[in-house]
């Protein structure tokens, strides 16, 4: 096992009624680091025994939730904690993801952004009353904490996403249940040990992880949970949202994309490469918002595609702890299969390879890949490859383009890349995507609401409606006897 230089990590288990509980019986689940295959640490597989106690320790903290100063005082901690030990949990990040270490570092302070913006809303928290006085009545509107929260959060990154989620559920004033990606649970349980040293009100965070589907079951049919923000793979983001159904849950799910990235013959084609270099191989392309089809103006593909080859021929693979490294590991054997076969296919469907190829499958380190003529039945322009490989199609018109951009079930993230206003708003207004960046490679800021259309799924986070997903509205009309 490798020495985890991380004394965060020193209780490695659930945590409930303000406690790390002894889950020693339990059985133990393995957690290793993708660059090496070397064994990281053992955690207790929880099910929904465990899933249970957390829900109920969350439920009694409902009856009794932060006030807005409390909440604000908790938020600003938060902030302070993972900014000061910004290069602990970056460690830990590495360890579990393989990301390099200089991503990770970005992904903390990423993360505390959450409750820096969290904390900006919750004036809007107070209670309002009506300037008017209909039926002659005085109407109040209170913002309620709409009750237990579950927090499910993918192993990509897994500080960053359970940051979006947990700012908001303490803004409004939800205790909540985390459960992390078994495969990433180490950045996690260190985050809640040192939320346990901050001294939290017991119940307001518990965490479970082990048997997914076990714990889901629990999350999303137990009464007192009353929101489920998940994000994850589309097709458990449906089946989450399938037994949540009778329940009439709230659901904020944040899902898989597809991202296009359209490239306009008048666009500043230094400014694309280096987006889409950026853009592309952050986390090793195993992100949801990184472009997966690149679509490109026939004037200037013969520049852009030789312009963006010798960049991924530059790119340096290995282990994220060390320095120079561009891209990591895959995350993990499935994870590297994937990417095998859509490159796999794409070359038996006729696409050329420019840069790179399929590795070896027994490897851990896809080789950056460039392809170019793809077309949109091959895998890796329906389905999100999630992994380090450009697939470029090259377009003769405007029209054309959007459409096969458009043209998917997903709609998270889309990239828009020219010189004239008037197209990049036309083009924009045409793209059904939650996010869609001119002229730049940029994700999502905590600052703003961030979420998919169609397939990539429901509700936002980040900004004052991250904020909202976690609030009811409670409307008291006052008749004139109670002074
Ligand atoms: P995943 O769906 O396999 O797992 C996500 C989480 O769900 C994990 O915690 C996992 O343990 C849990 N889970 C799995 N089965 C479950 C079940 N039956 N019941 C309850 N929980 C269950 O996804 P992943 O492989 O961890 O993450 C990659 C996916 O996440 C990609 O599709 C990516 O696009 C998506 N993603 C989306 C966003 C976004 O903001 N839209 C952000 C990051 C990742």
């Amino acid at each position: 096992m490798i020495a985890l230089a991380a004394p965060l990590l020193s209780s490695i288990s659930g945590y409930w009624a303000g406690a790390f509980q002894d889950l020693s019986a339990l059985p133990q689940l393995d957690v290793f680091d993708p660059a090496s295959g070397a064994l990281l640490a053992t955690v207790p597989q929880m099910g929904a025994l465990e899933a249970r106690l957390a829900v109920e320790s969350a439920a009694a903290r409902l009856r009794s939730p932060p006030n807005l100063p409390e909440r604000g005082r908790i938020l600003s901690n938060i902030e302070a904690g993972l900014l000061a030990e910004q290069e602990q949990f970056a460690e830990l990040i590495t360890r579990e993801n393989g990301k390099p270490l200089a991503e990770a570092r970005a992904e903390v302070a990423y993360a505390a952004g959450f409750f820096r913006d969290a904390r900006r809303h919750l004036d809007a928290l107070q209670p309002k009353t009506l300037p008017t006085r209909p039926r002659g009545l005085t109407w109040r509107v209170h913002h309620r904490p709409a009750g237990v929260a579950a927090l499910i959060t993918p192993w990509n990154f897994p500080m960053g996403m359970l940051a979006k989620k947990l700012a908001g559920a303490i803004a409004g004033g939800c205790p909540s249940v985390v459960k992390p990606s078994e495969i990433t649970p180490l950045s996690t349980i260190a985050w809640f040990a040192q939320l346990h040293a901050l001294g939290l009100p017991p119940g307001l965070v518990n965490l479970v992880f082990g048997d997914a589907a076990a714990i889901g079951k629990v999350l999303c049919s137990h009464p007192a949970v009353r929101v489920l923000s998940f994000t994850g793979s589309t097709a458990v983001g449906a089946l989450l949202s399938q037994q949540a159904a009778p329940h009439f849950k709230r659901l904020s799910l944040e899902l898989g994309g597809n991202a296009p990235f359209l490239v306009f013959e008048d666009a500043d084609l230094d400014t694309a490469v280096d987006a889409l270099m950026a853009n592309k191989f952050r986390n090793t392309g195993q992100t949801c918002v990184c472009a997966n089809r690149v679509y490109v103006a026939r004037a200037i593909a013969e520049p852009f595609v030789s312009a963006v080859a010798a960049r991924v021929r530059a790119l340096r693979a290995g282990p994220g702890m060390e320095a120079g490294v561009d891209i990591g590991p895959m995350i993990d054997a499935r994870g590297y299969a994937k990417v095998h076969s859509h490159v796999q296919d794409a070359l038996a469907m006729g696409a050329t390879l420019v840069v790179g190829g399929s590795g070896d499958p027994a490897q851990r380190f896809f080789p950056p890949t460039l392809l170019t003529g793809i077309t949109p039945t091959m895998a890796c322009a329906s389905e999100e490859t999630f992994g380090p490989v450009i697939a470029i199609s090259v377009f003769d018109d405007e029209d054309a383009m959007v459409q096969a951009a458009d043209d998917t079930p997903y709609g998270l993230a889309a990239y828009v890349f020219t010189a004239d206003r008037a197209r990049a708003d036309r083009v924009v207004a045409q793209l059904h995507f939650g996010h869609v960046a001119v002229n730049t490679g940029s994700g999502p800021t905590p600052e703003v609401p961030f979420g998919g259309f169609r397939c990539s799924g429901l509700g936002r986070e980040g900004g004052a409606e991250g904020v909202m997903e976690y609030v009811e509205l409670q409307t008291v009309p006052w008749g004139p006897a109670v002074g």
